[in-house]
């Protein structure tokens, strides 16, 4: 069980239904958070609230595509309506449109831009008027290596990331004032859906590059995420905590 260092702290994931996000839920409700879990899917949401309902903490799952205003202002609505606060926000939602840049499409540009940098401008905006009241709170965005390194078919993800960590970057000069901490996690290739749709070659070719030399789970990211979190974090911020086997230093 381990200790239960969030009991009675309330966090929202975006994208906690699957993959890195879901591993985060789960490791913020082993330490006794009460978590609130967003995605597009019904279903798949569903499925995953009912599983950290079992980890014996209250569960909120509320569907929502945190591209769009009004979901995520209901998102962080509905999560004070039930808990009343809010402690902690996961920017995790997070989506691949891949292309080189000539070929990309303007769509697949917007599309990338709009889930991975306006969602968690979105989700901050709203939860730091909450925290700010509260004056106190943690906003730890999910960037990647490739804001960092850059990756070659992936110039839309790239400017969104790097995007969010100037956004952490800011976020965090702006709320420190209220006891808010902003933090990034920049992870690099970790097994779930998202690297599974990365062609073979290249998942190679990048593995290749990973001083561990494997591939790193959602639970890995999940722990950096948790101590980000916790009572072990309360002076940083402002920083991007890469999470990458050693594929970038
Ligand atoms: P997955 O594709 O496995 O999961 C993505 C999650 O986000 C799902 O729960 C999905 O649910 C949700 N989601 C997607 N779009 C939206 C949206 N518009 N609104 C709300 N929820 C949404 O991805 P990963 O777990 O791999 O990635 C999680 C984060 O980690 C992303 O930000 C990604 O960029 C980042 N990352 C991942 C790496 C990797 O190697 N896997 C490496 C570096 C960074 P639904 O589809 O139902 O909406």
């Amino acid at each position: 069980m381990g200790g239960k260092g969030l009991e009675g702290r309330v966090a929202i994931v975006t994208g906690g239904s699957r993959g890195i996000g879901r591993a985060v839920a789960q490791s913020l409700a082993e330490d006794g958070a009460s978590v609130v879990v967003s995605g597009r899917d019904a279903a798949r949401l569903a499925a995953a609230a009912k599983e950290l309902e079992g980890l014996g903490v209250p569960v909120l799952g509320v569907v929502a595509d945190v591209a769009r205003r009004e979901d995520a202002e209901r998102l962080v609505a509905e999560t004070k309506e039930r808990f009343a606060r809010v402690d902690v926000l996961v920017n995790n939602a997070g989506i691949t449109r891949d292309a080189l840049l000539v070929r990309m499409k303007d769509e697949d540009w917007d599309l990338v831009l709009g889930v991975n940098l306006r969602g968690a401008f979105l989700m901050t905006r709203a939860v730091a008027k909450v925290m700010m009241r509260q004056k106190s709170g943690r906003i730890i965005n999910i960037a990647s290596v490739a804001g960092a390194m850059g990756n070659a078919g992936q110039a839309n993800y790239s400017a969104a990331k790097a995007g969010l960590i100037g956004l952490t970057k800011t976020a965090a000069r702006e709320l420190a004032h209220w006891g808010i901490l902003v933090n990034a996690v920049a992870p690099g290739l970790i097994d779930t859906e998202m690297a599974a749709a990365i062609p073979e070659e290249a998942r190679k070719a990048l593995l290749a590059q990973v001083a561990l030399g494997r591939i790193g789970s959602g639970r890995e990211v999940a722990e950096v995420v948790r101590f980000l979190a916790g009572d072990g974090a309360t002076y940083v911020t402002g920083q991007v905590l890469h999470v990458n086997g050693g594929l970038y230093m």
